[in-house]
């Protein structure tokens, strides 16, 4: 089957760019694994306008109600292997299927890197967060531990400063991959330090109430009522390696234009080098793509259907 653009990926970004698609008549199809993908693990969804503090899931059924009312095509499968030949990308998919289009739209996001230990999804959700920006305001008042190291540390801290009463900063590197003069300002704050440490697994009945900690050979349990995990991230981009140009840390780096290093290849939302991954900058760049699609193909006298 031939489409004009094919958007692989159905979280807030792909979704976004095929609301817009759908709206300028251009023949779409979207192949994703599921549909809403971060979003569905937010359990409360902040930083969107006019819609805060619901489920992210909520927001998703809302999405997804108004991309099924515009009928745009959806398939639920994995993308699996993107080529470019003679101008026109071929895209297959796990279950075999094949798509040509004349425009590709990458937006397959990004997944926070795990701890791996036991307990860490029975409480995601309940204890256990990996989106200190979306889930700070949630922590006033109660004691939190962050799992973190290097400089990404004192931006998470300045903004859990502003909630939690009492802040554990766990940390695998030795001065938590701070300097030491960064080190004794957190610790002036009154953040509690525990670096040098493996998290061993996350205890509790309903929610977390602790974690289990190795330091030096020592076990220690360490009772909270959050625990953030701020690891970074990382890319599902292992078909887009001799595709388009990543960056260091996998991502695909784009122009204002949502443009990718190769012509009539968009990229949208947590995949791209954007620095800022939230919902409402995956939305807007999912818009910008799919403008910048339809331009394209405008641009190059390419029919659309
Ligand atoms: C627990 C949690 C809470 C959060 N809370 C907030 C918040 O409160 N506010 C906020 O602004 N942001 C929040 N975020 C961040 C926000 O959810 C993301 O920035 C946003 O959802 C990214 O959207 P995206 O479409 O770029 O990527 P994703 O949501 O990651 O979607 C990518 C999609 O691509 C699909 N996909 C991946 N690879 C393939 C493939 N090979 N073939 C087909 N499909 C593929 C996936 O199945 C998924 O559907 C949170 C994130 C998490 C994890």
């Amino acid at each position: 089957m031939e489409y004009d653009v094919v958007i692989i990926g159905g979280g807030i970004a792909g979704l976004t760019a095929s609301l817009y698609l759908a709206r300028l008549k251009v023949d779409t199809l979207l192949i994703s694994i599921d549909l809403g993908g971060q979003l569905n693990n937010a359990v409360k969804l902040h930083n969107y306008p006019g819609f805060d503090g619901e489920k992210g899931i909520e927001l998703v059924r809302r999405i997804v109600e108004l991309v099924q009312e515009l009928g745009i095509e959806i398939l639920i499968d994995e993308v699996i292997l993107l080529e470019k030949v003679n101008g026109k990308f071929y895209v297959t998919t796990r279950s075999g299927e094949k798509f040509t289009s004349k425009v590709l739209i990458l937006a397959m996001g990004k997944v926070p890197i795990r701890l791996a230990v036991p307990g860490e999804e029975k409480f995601r959700g309940r204890g256990v967060s990996y989106c200190i920006l979306c889930d700070a305001p949630i922590t006033i008042g109660r004691k939190v531990a962050m799992v973190s190291y290097g400089h990404r540390v004192l931006g998470y801290l300045e903004i859990l400063r502003k909630y939690a009463s009492e802040i554990y900063l766990v940390s695998p590197k030795p001065n938590a991959g701070l300097s030491r003069e960064e080190l004794e300002h957190i610790i002036s704050q009154g953040i509690h330090v525990v670096d040098r440490a493996k998290i061993k697994k996350l205890e509790g009945r309903n929610r977390l109430e602790s974690i289990i900690l190795e330091r030096e050979g020592l076990e220690i349990q360490l009772k909270v009522d959050m625990l953030f995990v701020e690891l970074g991230y990382t890319t599902a981009t292992d078909i887009l390696r001799d595709f388009v140009k990543l960056n260091e840390r996998g991502e695909v780096i784009i122009d204002k234009y949502c443009q990718t290093s190769v012509e009539g290849v968009f990229a949208a939302g947590d995949i791209t080098d954007i620095p800022y991954k939230q919902a409402i900058v995956a939305a807007g760049q999912g818009a910008i793509a799919a403008l910048s699609a339809y331009r394209y193909l405008k641009s190059r006298g390419m029919q659309t259907s």
